[in-house]
């Protein structure tokens, strides 16, 4: 045998290799479309690599053809070629009211002071919010997919996040020891893996990612945040790709109320911790308590990369992620954004986009929004369609092709778009014929 020879059966054998691969991993993730495509493809090209090389023993120029065109597509799929866009972040002028976020705004009822003084304010989101109001509320009976248990039970854990919001904050031990930067990082991101987060960072607090005032939770409403801790120490906690894959029915709620009660409690147990060490610390957890911008602290802590449906995407897991965070002066080592291609695959993908049923996420390219050049979600669109349905949807973060789980495959495909611009091209369509441009939308 020839080296020609051997080259068109190895490269032969590798391609097979990688779509029986991406045929068992689609069948374990449910995936039926996807499973049998890669299947189909796997049979038409084994027949037609080896059944002609076999029963046919083509002439070498066609084996070079072949094999030549094959090693192409190989190189340009894998080879780092283009660059990779990174998050503009311009100078940031004015801090973010809490109290315009849509979760606070649900929370004006009429006639209530917060009501009167809020719209007073702002009047250009009165109209809105009252027919916004109007219709159910997030688990209650009268949205789409209610369901008198499930939704009670979700309910029951937002309700335990709830009650921990009284403990983020407290006194430090007033025995502040002195510190090595370095081992402490080293500590304190073991520390937060083992209490269960999937991926941790450190951030210089960027002061204008902090509230200006409170919108929602235990402190008083309109009251100005002030946090000047240093640090921001950001993790990820994984959820569970089953979960996400019921979008937009009540599983994935179900799945990031759980999500967010295991952050806070990793929050709360760090804030704890670092207290006693001497230094303040505030864990900032969901139930209405941030008092941070969770998806930009999180982006300088290296954690991943703003997509265009506005979730955090991470490098390993996708946007299927829930984030938390605790600000502190404890002396630590803070980590540098990362960029593995996001900006770029988004810019081409748009398939958040497509399928939101809202319509709440733009196709068109990127804007500036108070210094950060993004896709401007619509947060209006999307809540409201949240309350219709009365989960929180999550279509955009099922469909993203960055949500497919962390597999041998679905790596190699990380690999190959973190660097390649004909990568990215090529994984765009192939995920659209796989998965479907616009998948179905499941049965409750
Ligand atoms: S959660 Fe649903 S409605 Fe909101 S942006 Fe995503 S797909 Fe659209
Ligand atoms: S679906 Fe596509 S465009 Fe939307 S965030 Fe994911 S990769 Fe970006």
């Amino acid at each position: 045998m020839t080296v020609l020879h051997a080259i068109y059966l190895v490269v032969g054998a590798l391609v097979c290799v990688f779509l029986e691969l991406l045929a068992i991993s689609s069948l374990r993730e449910d995936q039926l479309r996807a499973a049998t495509i890669s299947s189909t493809l796997f049979i038409f090209f084994a027949l037609i690599w080896f059944g002609g090389y076999f029963v046919l023993s083509p002439p070498d120029t066609i084996l070079t053809l072949f094999s030549v065109l094959a090693v192409v597509f190989f190189v340009l799929y894998f080879a780092p070629l283009g660059s990779n866009r990174e998050i503009r972040i311009g100078s940031i002028t004015e801090r973010f009211d809490e109290r315009d976020v849509i979760f606070s705004r649900e929370e004006y009822l009429p006639e209530t002071a917060e009501y009167i003084r809020y719209y007073a304010m702002k009047p250009e989101y009165k109209e809105i919010d009252d027919r916004m109001r109007k219709l159910p509320e997030l688990l209650e009976p009268g949205g789409r997919f209610y369901d008198a248990e499930v939704s009670g039970r979700i309910d029951a854990v937002f309700r335990q996040i709830e009650k921990l919001t009284t403990a983020v904050d407290g006194e430090t031990s007033g025995q502040c020891r002195e510190i090595d930067a370095v081992a402490m990082t080293h500590t304190i991101k073991q520390m937060v893996r083992d209490l269960g987060a999937d991926e941790v960072g450190i951030a210089v607090l960027n002061p204008m990612f902090v509230y200006s005032h409170v919108g929602r939770g235990p402190e008083k409403w309109s009251a100005p945040i002030i946090n000047n801790h240093r640090f921001a120490v950001a993790f990820t906690v994984e959820m569970r790709y089953a979960a996400v894959s019921a979008a937009p029915l009540l599983p994935i709620t179900e799945e990031t109320a759980d999500r967010y009660l295991r952050a806070a409690r990793i929050s709360i147990e760090l804030a704890d911790h670092i207290r006693a060490l001497g230094y303040p610390a505030r864990a900032h957890i969901s139930g209405s308590n941030y008092q941070i911008i969770l998806p930009p602290v999180a982006h300088d802590a290296g954690l991943g990369e703003l997509g265009r449906h506005g979730y955090l995407i991470s490098p390993k897991f996708g946007p299927r992620i829930r984030l938390g965070a605790v600000t502190t002066d404890l002396p630590l080592v803070a980590d540098k954004p990362v960029s593995f291609g996001v900006q770029n695959f988004c810019a081409r993908c748009l398939k958040c986009a497509v399928n939101c049923p809202a319509g709440a996420i733009p196709a068109a390219g990127k804007t500036e929004v108070r210094g950060v050049e993004k896709w401007p979600l619509n947060p209006e669109q999307c809540f409201h369609y949240w309350r219709v349905i009365g989960t929180d949807c999550g279509l955009c973060m099922k469909v993203c092709p960055y949500s497919h789980p962390p597999t041998f495959v679905h790596n190699a495909v990380r690999a190959a778009i973190r660097r390649s611009s004909f990568a990215r091209r090529f994984s765009i369509w192939a995920d659209d014929l796989l998965y479907g441009k616009k998948p179905p939308l499941p049965r409750p």
